[in-house]
């Protein structure tokens, strides 16, 4: 049989790869400890558990649901954004369940690539955004996210003829790899830009909520203009310890969200109602259980750049995110240091390149590790030689 290339000529997810190193060595007997993949490792709210429970056994939920998902949880998604962001968006028009914003993400390119089409993607990044513009037919072309540009595009930088047949903009604060945050006047000048060029913004806004030192990271629809030229992307997965149960939701321009209907309810049948029904509870979780989840986190991101220091990589705390992306010594390689963590430290870190050419030089910790592994793993990385 022969396949399509967008089955044979996709590189292997990136975890992918890694897992069957960390398969291998755990195959020898030896404990890996995996500071890879950013999967809360802490349990889902106690009340969302129980909506869960109660829902599982209510009959209309044992139904197909509707793609654009129930009155409820929209309701509670518009709801959130007002109490979070104090912006009002419709509950009709402009909000739509995912199953998981990864669902959405590699959907959405549908709505607006043709084969030949460009999409503007940061790099490094989050690789739906790129899978799901080759899935559709279409092109990448790369936005660098530099340190010098505090890990922003530089939109002056993209060519004209660039932008002219640029269809999307993928966005991503705070950002995965580089726990870098957005403000509004940069949103701003995304809008400007997206109005100028007739580009759809697509913000992949995931780690809203995985904030530090009571930082609090805006929404890309609190800049004036966004609802008519983007989306944003949310994901139930981080903020509330949810990827398992597979929710998330895109809100913003009311015919970018029809036109996202139109995919998905093609493909898909959305999220099963009881999920939903744990998606309206999380949405009302208190702001103390996300400070005392983030308090954790921060806990972590602390002794992790203490054990980075102690061996010679100075990183600056991030204000978001559950990532240190930490620039690696000279002589290393990405692949060469995370080669030599998994060699002789048995830890696992993801490799910079991993999420594109600008993403060399770096490696991605991920905090997302139960206490006592991570400081087992740091103490590990600490007594290496690097
Ligand atoms: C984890 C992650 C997602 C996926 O979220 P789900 O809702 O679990 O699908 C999307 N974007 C980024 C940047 C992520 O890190």
């Amino acid at each position: 049989m022969k396949f399509a290339s967008r089955v044979e000529k996709i590189p292997p997810y990136l975890f992918v790869e890694i897992s069957r190193k960390i398969a291998a060595k755990r195959a020898e007997g030896i404990e890996v400890i995996d500071f890879g993949i950013g999967d809360p490792d802490l349990a889902t709210p106690e009340s969302v558990i129980d909506a869960l429970k109660i829902a599982a056994v209510n009959v209309p939920n044992h139904r197909y649901p509707e793609t654009e998902g129930m009155p409820d949880f929209r309701r509670a998604v518009a709801n959130w954004y007002h109490r979070r962001f104090g912006i009002t968006v419709d509950a009709d028009s402009e909000v739509i369940s995912l199953i998981g914003a990864k669902e959405g993400i590699g959907h959405a390119a549908l709505c607006f690539i043709e084969p030949g089409d460009i999409a503007l993607v940061p790099d490094p990044g989050y690789p739906v955004y790129s899978v799901g513009t080759w899935f559709a037919g279409g092109e990448c072309h790369w936005m660098p996210l530099l340190e010098e540009n505090g890990w922003l595009p530089d939109l002056d930088s993209i060519p004209i003829e660039v932008a002219r047949r640029a269809k999307v903009m993928w966005l991503n604060y705070p950002n995965n790899p580089t726990g870098a945050i957005a403000d509004l006047g940069y949103f701003e000048k995304v809008v400007e830009f997206a109005k100028k060029f007739e580009i759809a913004v697509m913000h992949d806004a995931c780690y809203t909520d995985v904030v530090y030192d009571g930082y609090r990271h805006p929404s890309f629809l609190e800049t004036p203009g966004a609802l008519d030229v983007g989306v944003e992307f949310h994901s139930l997965s981080k903020t509330y310890n949810m990827t398992g149960w597979r929710i998330g939701m895109a809100v913003g321009n009311a015919d970018m969200i029809r036109a996202l209907l139109i995919v998905k309810s093609n493909l898909d049948s959305g999220v099963p109602q009881a999920i939903q029904k744990m998606g309206i509870e999380a949405l009302n979780t208190t702001d103390d259980w996300i400070d005392e989840r983030n308090a954790i986190y921060k806990r972590r991101r602390d002794k992790v750049l203490k054990a980075l220091k102690s061996i010679g990589l100075h990183v600056d705390p991030p204000k978001a995110s559950l990532y240190i992306w930490a620039r690696i010594p000279e002589g290393y390689t990405s692949a060469s240091l995370t080669e030599k963590l998994l060699e002789e430290g048995n830890i696992v870190v993801t490799p910079g390149s991993g999420y594109g050419q600008y993403g060399e030089g770096y490696i991605r910790l991920s905090l997302t590790i139960a206490d006592d592994l991570l400081e087992k793993g740091l103490e590990q990385m600490a007594g290496l030689r690097i």
